[in-house]
């Protein structure tokens, strides 16, 4: 089987109208071009697994005019055993093939390229079928695979070939294998999974037959005239993984068997060092792809944590890639890719990488979308723009800039309304300006930015330095007034904590108080263990300082990249303390939680769990941990105990027969995160947008 040869894919760089000319150079494979070098990465959103799917192809439409390059679906199962989760995608009938039409016809029409991703889940299969190289269990899954017989080797390579052929009947533009991330395929190329003794086994040449067989086999079913995407794990990230020669020697062989695209995988998700999460330094694994420049002439696809257009021309033109692959900054922004041709970076809502709505919705069986972005995967329930209202000049009072507020405003502005948002402090943005103050959170400001230059588009009236109360909105005659003034932090009753040693979280992030070298911290939340990483984590210099900590080895020693992890020493002594019994940080995020936990650990931050606390005094926290009565000497306790919701403007505007809409923290302060605050905002203005129809 030939494959078509690429000219060349160095970037022609005509384009000199955008900032980035290599982003937008286009690239020639030969028997088609891509527009340019933004690839949307395969990301799970759910919309995949439903019978129609028309909500997923409105999804890939939004992108697709939104200008990126090509895109890649969620992983699209070869057969039943190779599903992720019971009844999930698979492509193995005509009849599915038909219904994926939908998707292509769409993106389509609105001039995109979208090719399907092939997943075979293997012993990463949450279900009892699940088949592997070898009977071995995953240490995050609850399930032993089957070991796969000769026979059912072949019949899957057969599946693969099928499930390509019957994505180019569906209209895809082509297919990308997954061959990383310690799926099937990646199960088969490293002995850490892969204990066979058969032809499938051992060698190198033996662990890289299934792999390659099912490349050949995807090639002759589907064509020359297709774009083959092999996803490749570079760096697995765990033990016994692929050494860098034997990642070079199957990428040449993967050139060989007909790949178009090569595509990056990093990690595997079994893997314990945090590679997409907001604490990782952006492109902190280019580095990876571009030690495999020179060794094949396939195109190169860079990935992890570029989310903006800064960083993925800096990675194109250092010539670390050819192409780079976004997946969560697209759910983000679905106009990323036009608003950076445009030269209208500032205008990007950037993907800060929490995995709250994304990631963490996908584990927890629930459809994905996003933070920033509540529009994400329901573009059928919220239009891009919402209708201007007949009565559109009526004035409308938002009061609060946190990210419930900015949100309110900005659709609201953008619908017409004239738009007021008082703002007590000086700057927008609300608790994310003390969420953006901890070490590996600092992307948390462009959110603030974000909206910022939203606001200004859409005309809002911006009114800081003032605590509004009723008398001045009741003067400045609004009918309808949105309530987005947040919260307060809870203040819990402990005999002692008018004590001057007691801080709450808001005076040590904001570092109105000094603290000192022995802390109790009181509540283990989200906000308890960014504290505790404010108070003993430095930020990372660089890149290289991320990978020692996490023992990630650049020169590749050891097998997978593992490295020792570097224990960065800390003067603090922490406690962080919660009452309830048990794992410490439950509630947080089930992608990232781990990583907090460990990051907190490696610094000697202490994890009490199941504490009752007595009182405070000059001798420190007096508790009863297990029943024993303890005494923490300490030089500070500071309060994260959660927070009440502020909204004593509510009544008295309502007296006055004003219209009060509640909104984020000041609606309900339990369990309020940014997603619900950013959400209730669009809803909100969404409904008051009707009211005036
Ligand atoms: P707020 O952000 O509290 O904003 C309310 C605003 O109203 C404030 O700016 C206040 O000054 C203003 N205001 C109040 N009264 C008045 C008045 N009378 N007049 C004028 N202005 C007024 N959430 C997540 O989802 N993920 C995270 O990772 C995360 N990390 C966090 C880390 C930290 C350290 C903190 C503190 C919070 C974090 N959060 C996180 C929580 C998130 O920031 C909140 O859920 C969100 O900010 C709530 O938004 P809001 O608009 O309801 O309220
Ligand atoms: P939280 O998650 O509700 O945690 C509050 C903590 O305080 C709990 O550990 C609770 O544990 C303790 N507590 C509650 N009442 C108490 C009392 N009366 N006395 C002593 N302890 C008490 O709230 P948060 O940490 O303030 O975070 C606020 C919101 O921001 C959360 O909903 C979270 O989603 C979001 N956030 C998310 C992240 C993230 O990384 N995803 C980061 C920061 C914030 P016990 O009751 O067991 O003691
Ligand atoms: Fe990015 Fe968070 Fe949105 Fe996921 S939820 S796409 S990580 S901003």
């Amino acid at each position: 089987m030939q494959h078509t040869l690429l000219q060349s894919h160095l970037p022609a760089l005509s384009d000199m109208s955008t900032p980035f000319p290599h982003l937008f150079a286009p690239l020639d494979l030969g028997f088609t071009t891509l527009p340019n070098r933004l690839l949307m990465g395969s990301m799970h959103t759910g919309l995949e697994d439903q019978r129609d799917l028309s909500r997923l192809a409105a999804y890939f439409a939004a992108r697709a005019r939104g200008g990126v390059g090509l895109m890649v679906t969620g992983g699209i199962a070869p057969n039943r055993r190779g599903w992720l989760a019971p009844f999930s995608a698979k492509m193995t009938t005509t009849t599915e093939a038909r219904r994926h039409r939908v998707v292509t016809d769409a993106v389509h029409a609105e001039g995109g390229k979208i090719a399907m991703q092939i997943l075979h889940a293997g012993r990463y299969a949450m279900h009892p079928m699940l088949v592997a190289p070898s009977p071995l269990r995953a240490p995050i899954s609850p399930f032993r695979p089957w070991e796969m017989s000769p026979r059912l080797i072949r019949e899957t390579i057969r599946d693969f070939g099928r499930a390509a052929a019957l994505a180019r009947e569906a209209g895809y533009d082509g297919v990308e294998i997954m061959g990383s991330e310690g799926y099937l395929i990646n199960q088969f190329i490293v002995p850490r999974t892969n204990k066979r003794t058969d032809e499938w086994g051992g060698s190198p040449e033996n662990r890289f037959r299934f792999p390659l067989e099912v490349l050949r086999s995807v090639r002759q079913q589907a064509g020359d005239d297709f774009i083959v995407i092999f996803r490749l794990s570079m760096l697995d990230l765990v033990d016994d993984g692929s050494t860098w020669e034997e990642v070079v020697a199957l990428a040449q062989a993967v050139e060989q068997a007909g790949a178009n695209l090569l595509n990056t995988g990093i990690g595997w998700h079994e893997a314990r060092i945090p590679t997409i999460a907001t604490l990782v330094p952006r492109g902190a694994y280019a580095w990876v792809t571009a030690r495999l420049r020179g060794a094949v002439r396939l195109p190169l696809i860079a990935t992890n944590r570029i989310n903006t257009p800064e960083k993925a021309e800096d990675i194109l033109a250092s010539g670390q890639a050819d192409m780079v692959s976004l997946a969560r900054p697209f759910l983000a922004d679905p106009n990323f890719a036009r608003k950076a041709r445009e030269d209208r970076a500032a205008e990007i809502n950037t993907c800060i990488a929490c995995n709250q709505a994304c990631l963490d919705r996908i584990f927890a069986n629930k459809e994905a979308s996003c933070l920033v972005n509540p529009r994400a995967c329901r573009e059928t329930l919220f239009p891009p723009s919402l209708p201007k209202p007949q009565h559109a000049g009526r004035r409308i009072a938002v009061v609060g800039a946190g990210p419930a507020g900015l949100s309110c405003a900005a659709e609201l502005g953008e619908m017409g309304f004239e738009v007021h948002l008082f703002e007590a402090s000086h700057e927008l943005g609300g608790q994310f300006n003390l969420a953006k103050r901890i070490p590996g959170k600092e992307e948390f400001a462009e959110t603030i930015r974000y909206f910022d230059v939203r606001l200004q588009k859409a005309g809002v009236q911006v009114h800081f330095g003032r605590y509004i109360d009723a008398e001045d909105l009741i003067a400045g005659a609004f009918e309808t007034v949105v309530l987005a003034t947040g919260v307060v932090p809870r203040r819990p009753a402990i005999p002692g904590i008018e004590h001057p040693c007691v801080l709450s979280y808001v005076d040590a992030l904001r570092g109105t108080h000094s603290v000192g070298q022995r802390v109790a911290i009181v509540g283990a939340g989200g906000i308890g263990f960014d504290v505790a990483a404010f108070l003993t984590v430095p930020p990372y210099s660089d890149t290289m300082d991320y990978l020692r900590e996490w023992g990630v080895d650049p020169t590749y020693v050891a097998r997978g990249g593992l490295g020792t992890p570097m224990l960065v020493s800390t003067d603090r002594q922490v406690w962080l303390l919660q009452r309830t019994k048990g794992k410490m940080g439950a509630r947080m995020g089930k992608t990232t939680g781990w990583a907090h936990r460990l990051a907190l650990k490696n610094r000697g931050v202490q994890f009490w769990s199941g504490v009752e606390y007595q009182r405070i005094d000059d001798d420190g926290l007096h508790l009863i941990v297990n029943g024993q009565p303890q005494t923490l000497a300490v030089d500070n306790v500071i309060i994260c105990a959660g927070q009440e919701p502020l909204r004593d403007l509510q009544l008295p505007l309502e007296a006055a027969g004003l219209h009060v809409y509640c909104i984020g923290g000041a609606h309900v302060a339990a369990e309020l995160d940014a997603e619900r605050a950013i959400e209730e905002g669009l809803r909100t203005a969404i409904a008051l947008g009707q009211a005036a129809i």
